[in-house]
């Protein structure tokens, strides 16, 4: 065991979870957050009786969360209840049509053979590859460093080589999920599973269709209390194992001496410390914390993830046709990426995502008779947009699209609103142009291109979180914080 000293920088999910690992190898962590509560971007509000989940609204792998109480020896029930829920997602269709995505395979193959024809076979067999790609390839990714030879070794490689389709590299998302399905209304609800990291499914390589087996093979899971209650469960757990934190304090220097890290600086009094791992997005580490431009340049060079454009609506009224999650499709998906990835123009058909927890829990996140909409929108990263002028396009967009697939104007039961922006994004957790993923996925190198979550030239410092291997989203973030622990279990414990 160890008694040094690991600072991080933020207090989002992968942060966290990085000080959980790192006080339970020994370390004595004091975690330092510029905001005054923890969660990042996985926080939440309240607004005149509505409860909103403020950025993440979908929960997936659970066990990563399960893990880190089992580490710890704590019951996890006494922090955090969860259920997988039977509908992964109502997806509303322009030309009326109704798909309810259940997360049991059967009756999913049953809704999609009456509504769309596709023979349940092709669902089958989709979702079969999906599970085969991810347990044998994704697995690589989600628990090693790309970056470091011994991963080579350690893991399980040449079977990953083996499961290797071409397809799976050399063609986009799209074209696989056209070769996949006959009707284009799967071809497009699969390939929304890229915007689950942000990223161009007409772009984006095939690989990203294994994302699809998180919520169809293992499950879609609502945790009680809304998606703050995963916070929650991790800052207590945190808390618990005596781990320190110290939130309104924004880390202003990552100090170095010979190319090891000695501690940050904050409030312009130094902290010393022998491990720094940094949760706040890479570009602005090198920026700001470390004053190193030419890699803050090269992190710069890699494309952003898509940001979004959030929408929270109380509203005084049920709608029974909604769930907890759905989706209601633009009538041209090419023509939204298009916008969102190419000519970064407004977009007056943009597919609109409707979140409702109060659906789960009636009366607890909005007042009996009433609903808490979440309702969001993919946009490009931010470069400078007038996003109060975008404010009333997308509003008014939004509006017209659900009048006419839900038959009723919507517009006279809102009464309350609130807004995200992409600017409102970055300033509130510090995530380069607003980008809800770090960068995007859209090309075939783009996985390898992430940051590492260990620095090359500075010993002691590491990464974590949605802007470094692997990625984006609350998996994600996790497995990097695993990642991050046994990095530095490998290079500090294991001779101990
Ligand atoms: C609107 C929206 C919807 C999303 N939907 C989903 C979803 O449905 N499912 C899903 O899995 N993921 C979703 N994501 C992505 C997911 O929220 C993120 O990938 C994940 O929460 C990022 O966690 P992180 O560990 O990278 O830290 P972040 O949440 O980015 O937090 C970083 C923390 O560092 C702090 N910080 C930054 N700079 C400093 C400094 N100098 N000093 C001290 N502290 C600092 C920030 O204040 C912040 O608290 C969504 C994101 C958004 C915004």
């Amino acid at each position: 065991m160890s008694s040094k000293k690991a600072i991080i920088i933020g207090a989002g999910i992968g942060g966290m979870a990085t000080a959980i690992r790192l006080k339970l190898l020994g370390y004595h962590v004091q975690v330092f957050e510029k905001n005054d509560y923890p969660g990042g971007k996985l926080s939440h509000f309240e607004f005149n009786g509505f409860r909103f989940d403020a950025g993440p609204s979908l929960f997936t792998s659970p066990h990563l969360i399960d893990e880190l109480f089992a580490l710890a020896n704590e019951p996890i029930g006494e922090y955090l209840t969860y259920e997988k829920i039977a509908l992964a997602c109502n997806y509303f269709y322009d030309d009326g049509v109704c798909i309810k995505a259940y997360t049991n395979k059967d009756a999913f193959a049953a809704e999609l053979k009456q509504k769309t024809n596709e023979p349940s076979q092709n669902i089958h067999r989709y979702l079969f590859d999906a599970k085969d790609a991810y347990n044998h390839i994704a697995i690589i990714f989600l628990q090693h460093s790309l970056h470091a030879i011994q991963t080579l070794f350690k893991a399980p490689i040449f079977k990953a080589i083996g499961k290797l389709k071409l397809a799976y590299l050399f063609k986009s998302l799209n074209d696989y999920n056209k070769a996949a399905f006959t009707s284009p209304k799967l071809v497009q609800l699969f390939n929304r599973f890229a915007t689950y990291n942000g990223s161009n499914p007409y772009k984006a390589p095939a690989m990203l269709s294994l994302i699809a087996h998180l919520e169809h093979n293992e499950g879609a899971y609502y945790p009680k209390g809304g998606m703050i209650s995963i916070t929650n469960a991790l800052y207590n757990l945190a808390l618990k194992i005596g781990v320190q934190f110290s939130f309104g304090k924004s880390v202003q220097k990552i100090q170095t001496k010979s190319n090891s890290v000695t501690g940050i600086m904050v409030d312009q009094k130094n902290y010393d410390a022998a491990i720094v791992v940094s949760n706040m997005d890479v570009y602005f580490t090198y920026k700001n914390l470390l004053n190193d431009a030419s890699k803050a340049a090269k992190v710069k060079k890699q494309e952003r993830s898509s940001s979004a454009f959030i929408f929270y609506w109380g509203m005084n009224k049920t709608f029974p046709s909604l769930d907890l999650h759905n989706i209601f499709f633009s009538a041209d998906y090419k023509a939204e990426f298009d916008a969102i990835f190419n000519t970064g123009l407004p977009f007056d058909d943009p597919t609109v995502y409707i979140n409702i927890t109060n659906k789960l829990e009636p009366g607890k996140h909005a007042p009996i008779g009433k609903e808490n909409w979440f309702v969001m929108i993919n946009v490009p990263a931010n470069n400078g947009q007038d996003w109060t002028i975008l404010e009333q396009f997308y509003r008014k967009a939004i509006i017209k699209k659900l009048n006419k697939i839900m038959g009723e104007n919507i517009e006279p039961y809102m009464e309350v609103a609130e807004v995200l922006t992409p600017v409102s994004i970055e300033s509130k957790t510090a995530s380069y142009m607003g980008s809800l993923y770090g960068t995007s996925s859209n090309s075939n190198m783009a996985a390898f291109m992430r940051h590492p979550n260990d620095s090359k030239t500075t010993s002691g410092l590491y990464f974590v979180g949605g802007s470094v291997h692997p990625g984006g989203g609350i998996p994600l973030c996790l497995s990097s914080a695993n990642i991050v622990a046994n990095l530095i279990k490998e290079k500090y414990h294991e001779k101990e």
